[in-house]
């Protein structure tokens, strides 16, 4: 976490090599840079970028850690399509700038995109399994990652579910309520120890407590609260 705008952006140590889940929104990279190196992370081992979705906290500093760090970006099709043309409406970032979120001379700097995601790819980085999981809701181009190493399971949700289990719905073109509802029912059915959102703060243990939280709500036909 670096710039105020930045998400959360997670370093795995697939044994000797790292994955980077998630870019910030690419306005303080070089800072970014620096606490993986004050982290003792070579920067030569980190090989692989995966954005959650293209909003542009998440994936505005995508071009200037590919840049930096000559790792491979990774990222679902349709997020892979707004980040390769730059295309600012299609990751709400227009509607962003209007309501404040972002000052108005931020832009979004296209990048290119090594591989798209898919529901149900695995990809193997090190000693970890990549398990990728679509997951509309939040934004419709939305994946979240299942990391399997030894018996160890840990869920990167990007902004899907937040601690508590509360969840983010914005009055933006991309957000989807029905789907959301769906994906957080598939979340809850799954199993896994960390639990690793994309803002706020994170449970190395029992992170699945933050799903059955949503659940209780979506039980009673109702929306989990939102985090703001
Ligand atoms: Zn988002």
């Amino acid at each position: 976490m670096t710039h105020d705008n930045d998400c959360n952006v997670y370093a795995i140590d697939c044994g000797g090599e790292f994955l980077l889940v998630d870019s910030g929104c690419g306005l303080e990279a070089d800072q970014l840079v620096a606490n993986l190196e004050r982290d003792g992370i070579p920067l030569e081992r980190v090989e692989t970028l995966v954005l959650t979705h293209g909003h542009l906290d998440h994936s505005g500093g995508a071009c200037p850690l590919r840049d930096r760090l000559h790792l491979k970006v990774a990222a679902s099709v349709p997020t892979a399509r707004a980040l390769e043309a730059g295309d600012e409406e299609a990751i709400s970032l227009a509607a962003a700038k209007r309501a404040g979120v972002y000052p108005a001379g931020v832009s979004f700097e296209a990048c290119p995109v090594d591989r798209t995601l898919r529901d149900g790819d695995r990809l193997t980085v090190g000693e970890c399994t990549l398990e990728i999981l679509s997951a509309p809701g939040h934004s419709r181009d939305m994946v979240n990652l299942l990391v399997h190493r030894g018996s160890r399971r840990d869920l990167f949700c990007g902004d899907t579910v937040f601690h508590g289990g509360r969840i983010l719905l914005q009055d933006t073109a991309d957000c989807d309520v029905s789907a959301y509802t769906h994906t957080l029912h598939r979340l809850a059915a799954l199993e896994f120890d960390g639990f690793y959102p994309g803002h706020l703060i994170w449970s190395e243990q029992r992170g699945h407590r933050h799903l059955e939280k949503a659940r209780e709500y979506l039980d009673r036909l109702l929306l989990p609260p939102n985090i703001v």
